[in-house]
């Protein structure tokens, strides 16, 4: 293979991007435990999304961190999460990452552990790394077409990304975008969603601990409750690809709606999760400690009287 035809590969092998830390580190899976279980967990935890798939595909990948990565040149200097699907290398800023106290391996943090160490960014970074997982997802299920959902999805992609004129390598690499940028949407409006109802109920969602100051009511609550459907609240509009942004509605218009369709059926056929607002209230409605806990927050705030 001729340097430059490899270089350019390693290039198009870098699937997204976003800014970034500098230690090194790099591990594989030696354990049933992956470096991705106890995230994984933590997010289902709070959501009642089963990521059973992403649990397997990062059982197939490694965790490191940037700059091992642009040691070897495999990616942009600017990018601070990444999924290289040459080494099956999922890339992430080590603020992301934590040495678990009991395996001593290097694994992502949790829902929680993230709040902790980047504050109320926490849903964007875990959605990030979901982002990035799905790029794996999408390496080891979708595009093969493992699951009669999975081949259904691909005949629609190929039906309508083929013809869309952005050059040959960001081409390549935009089903797999589509993909992942349709994942973390679904995903961070859930987790979202999550979030805000337990905001409502009196508990702070990054820090699972009270909130202070303020009236909590001692019982869950949604002040925004919303009955529409996931399938129609969230929309990919823009996939970014190679740096630069690709619009769906703008691009495959009037087909973008299809391809949508087409995203959430198959999310619906091979992750569980629940389908509105609604259904996540429910979720953690049937999470007695949960329940205990935002029982225990009950007071009045403290300017009253
Ligand atoms: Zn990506």
């Amino acid at each position: 293979m001729s340097k430059v035809f490899r270089t350019a590969l390693l290039v198009g092998a870098t699937i997204s991007l976003h800014a970034f830390g500098s230690f090194a580190h790099a591990q594989s899976n030696t354990s049933s435990a992956t470096h991705s279980t106890l995230f994984l967990k933590s997010v289902s935890q709070h959501t009642g999304m089963d990521l059973t798939r992403l649990e397997l595909s990062a059982d197939r990948t490694f965790l490191a961190h940037p700059s091992l990565l642009q040691r070897w040149g495999i990616v942009a200097s600017d990018a601070a999460a990444a999924y290289n699907s040459l080494t099956n290398t999922l890339v992430l800023q080590p603020e992301m990452t934590i040495d678990d106290p009991v395996s001593g391996d290097r694994r992502i943090r949790t829902l929680f552990e993230i709040g902790q160490a980047v504050g109320v960014g926490g849903t964007v970074s875990a959605g990030v790394i979901l982002h990035e997982l799905s790029h794996a997802e999408w390496e080891f299920f979708v595009e093969p077409g493992v699951t009669p959902a999975d081949m259904k999805l691909m005949t629609t992609l190929n039906e309508l990304l083929p013809s869309v004129d952005i050059g040959f390598f960001r081409k390549r690499l935009l089903p797999s975008e589509v993909y992942a940028y349709y994942r973390e949407d679904l995903f961070f409006r859930i987790m979202s969603d999550a979030s805000e109802i337990l905001l409502s109920s009196g508990l702070n969602p990054d820090t699972m601990t009270c909130n202070d100051g303020v009236r909590n009511p001692g019982h869950l609550r949604d002040l925004f409750p919303d009955h529409e459907p996931y399938a129609t609240r969230v929309k990919l509009d823009i996939a970014w690809v190679q740096g630069k942004d690709f619009s769906l509605r703008t691009n495959l218009d009037p087909q973008a709606e299809k391809l949508n369709r087409a995203l959430f059926e198959h999310a619906n056929a091979t992750a569980h999760f629940p389908q509105n607002r609604l259904a996540v209230f429910e979720w953690l409605a049937r999470k007695p400690q949960l329940v205990k806990k935002i029982e225990s927050c009950a007071s009045l705030p403290k300017s009253a009287k």
